[in-house]
């Protein structure tokens, strides 16, 4: 197993990034923020699908505006990302969000940098630094010759230094790239840099299944390196989808996601039932669980048993027939018809046990 690095903990409405082994799961909506209404509908959609924190853009004083009444029927923490206007800034803060994401390098100066990090301090809310290979300098672009993960380090570190000459460091920092390779190695340069939680991303990664891999690879990379406080599956898909992919990275890499894994192999010519429809309707009946129990769909008596033994529940298929494991020991052998069900049935007997604790 390898070790989180520790970093310096930031509080965003109830829900902690940083200082901890849990990492957050957050995405950002597509509606309009001006269309409340709307936009409440998604952020109920997300929280749903296991979303813990959603970003919303803020692109004028409309939008902050209706920060106030977002924010108040919200169920997750809000985070106003704001480009370039301070005063949309302290709107957002003043509408009560939870967190902004902000380059103070890019708001004007430092008077106004000052006036926002008054409001943020006053308010508790932390600040993200958020570099995109494409948002880097032209003066850093012609020093390292295209955004390399040291430019767009030295890019965050500049926005970093500016909120520390301020005496804030409530801060979170994202050095997102569209090259893997890059922001990987980004995130780890700045790991050895600042103590500051990393929000971990791929940017325009793409449409729900390339873009699913890229994240995946992205991110999974920088987890399994210890690193990493919370992550946004960035992709050309509804929002939802971005979170049931960004629980698959963290189940992937053994980090806690809040809901089942189910392992399946991935039958061969020794199946003796038909495990692949067994494995996908299993993972879709799980979904609405919130329990981590490990969840084995085995396809034959060969190899299927040890992997059924391992999880919480297993089956391990045989000639017509299946063998159920329940916490490494044989419970049942029933026809395949009834192995559907009676693999539930243990399921949410476990799940039960499990919410009862
Ligand atoms: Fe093949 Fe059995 Fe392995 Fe599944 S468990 S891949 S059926 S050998």
């Amino acid at each position: 197993m390898y070790r989180r690095t520790e970093t310096k903990p930031v509080w965003v409405g109830g829900v902690r990034i940083g200082g901890q082994d849990r990492v957050v799961i957050q995405s950002m909506t597509t509606t309009d923020t001006r269309d409340v209404r709307a936009t409440l509908a998604q952020i109920r959609r997300l929280a749903d699908a296991g979303c813990e924190l959603v970003r919303l853009a803020v692109l004028d004083e409309a939008a902050a505006e209706a920060l106030r009444e977002i924010v108040r029927e919200s169920p997750l923490p809000v985070v106003a990302d704001i480009h370039f206007d301070y005063r949309l800034a302290l709107k957002a803060i003043d509408a009560g969000v939870h967190k902004i994401r902000l380059n103070p390098g890019n708001i004007g100066g430092r008077e106004r940098v000052r006036v926002v990090v008054a409001a943020a301090r006053e308010r508790r809310v932390p600040i993200r630094i958020g570099v995109n290979s494409g948002s880097v300098e032209r003066e850093l672009l012609e020093k390292y010759g295209s955004p390399t993960a040291e430019a767009m380090v030295e890019s965050a570190l500049r926005h970093v230094e500016i909120l520390e000459e301020e005496g804030f460091t409530d801060i979170v920092i994202s050095l997102k790239s569209s090259d893997v390779p890059t922001m990987v190695a980004a995130y780890r340069k700045m790991a050895e840099l600042r103590p500051y939680p990393l929000h971990v991303g791929v940017t325009e990664a793409g449409t729900f299944f390339a873009g699913g891999i890229k994240s995946a690879v992205g991110i999974g990379a920088v987890l399994l390196e210890g690193l990493g406080d919370t992550i946004r599956v960035s992709l050309a898909a509804p929002p939802e989808e971005e979170i049931r992919v960004a629980k698959a990275i963290l189940k992937s890499v053994g980090l806690p996601a809040g809901e089942p894994v189910v392992i399946a192999c991935p039958a061969c010519g020794r199946a003796q039932i038909d495990q692949i429809s067994l494995a996908n309707r299993v993972e879709e009946a799980v979904r609405h669980l919130k329990v981590p129990i490990k969840i084995a769909v085995m396809g034959c008596a060969v190899n299927g048993p040890g992997e059924a033994r391992e999880a919480d529940v297993g089956v391990a298929g045989g000639r017509g027939e299946g063998l159920i494991f329940r916490k490494g020991r044989v419970i049942r052998k029933v026809p395949e018809a009834q192995l559907f069900d009676a693999l539930m049935e243990e399921v949410e007997r476990l799940a039960a046990e499990w919410e009862r604790e």
